[in-house]
């Protein structure tokens, strides 16, 4: 446990435009300046480790590393218990090059379909946040969050990003898709911090954010 706080200017060490959206709704009411490593021209890390939280870790050293700031990374992707827990982390390469979402959940439906899983409880899946902070100094921390449900084909909804749209979380009748980001992953007292990344960002908060 650290008793390090995240304040002042702080880079977002991702390329990807939604993450980025979210996590700069997540920072905001905390006052901190968020730069993402994109608008620092950063170079993209190989994301080479096996599990979410090392390739958090990756991301968020090679940031800080290369700007001397402290930096924050998610690295997430959504887990099909059917087909043994792919995409995982491989969620963002199953998009392939192009970073086409349709063929990729394509690409999950067709596989879903090779198994005839057509019932809700054969279609179970979860996303999962992994966060992590690098101070300069070498100071760390790193949170894992969670979210579970079923997937619904055809895909609902084109708001959020990803494979929201054939995601439906447990005890809603909208996919992450038809949901507004308030809902999605909005705070108390604005949402219910539903998603993964709002699940593991209040973790976070509680280890080094300001209240
Ligand atoms: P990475 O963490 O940048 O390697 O990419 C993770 C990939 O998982 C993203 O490109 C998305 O496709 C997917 N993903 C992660 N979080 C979400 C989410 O909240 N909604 C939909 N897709 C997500």
């Amino acid at each position: 446990m650290t008793d390090r706080r995240l304040s002042g200017k702080v880079v977002i060490a991702t390329h990807n435009s939604g993450k980025l959206r979210e996590m700069r709704e997540l920072l905001a009411p905390y006052g901190i300046e968020a730069v993402s490593a994109g608008e620092l021209h950063l170079a993209e890390p190989d994301e080479t480790g096996l599990t979410f939280i090392a390739n958090a870790y990756i991301k968020a050293k090679a940031a800080c590393d290369a700007s001397g700031l402290p930096a924050f990374s998610d690295d997430s992707g959504l887990c099909v218990e059917a087909l043994n827990g792919d995409p995982g982390i491989y969620s963002a390469r199953w998009a392939g090059p192009e970073k086409d979402f349709s063929a990729a959940m394509a690409k999950i439906e067709a596989e879903l379909a090779k198994k005839e899983a057509k019932e809700p409880s054969q279609r179970r899946a979860h996303f999962i946040s992994a966060l992590s902070i690098v101070w300069p100094d070498g100071e760390q921390i790193e949170v894992e969050g969670r979210v579970d449900g079923t997937l619904v084909w055809p895909p609902r909804g084109d708001a959020g990003f990803g494979y929201d749209p054939m995601f439906l979380p447990d005890g809603h009748t909208r996919t992450f898709g038809e949901m507004t980001s308030i809902e999605k992953h909005g705070l108390p007292p604005l949402g219910l911090g539903l998603s993964h990344r709002a699940r593991a960002f209040t973790m976070l908060a509680k280890l080094c954010l300001a209240p």
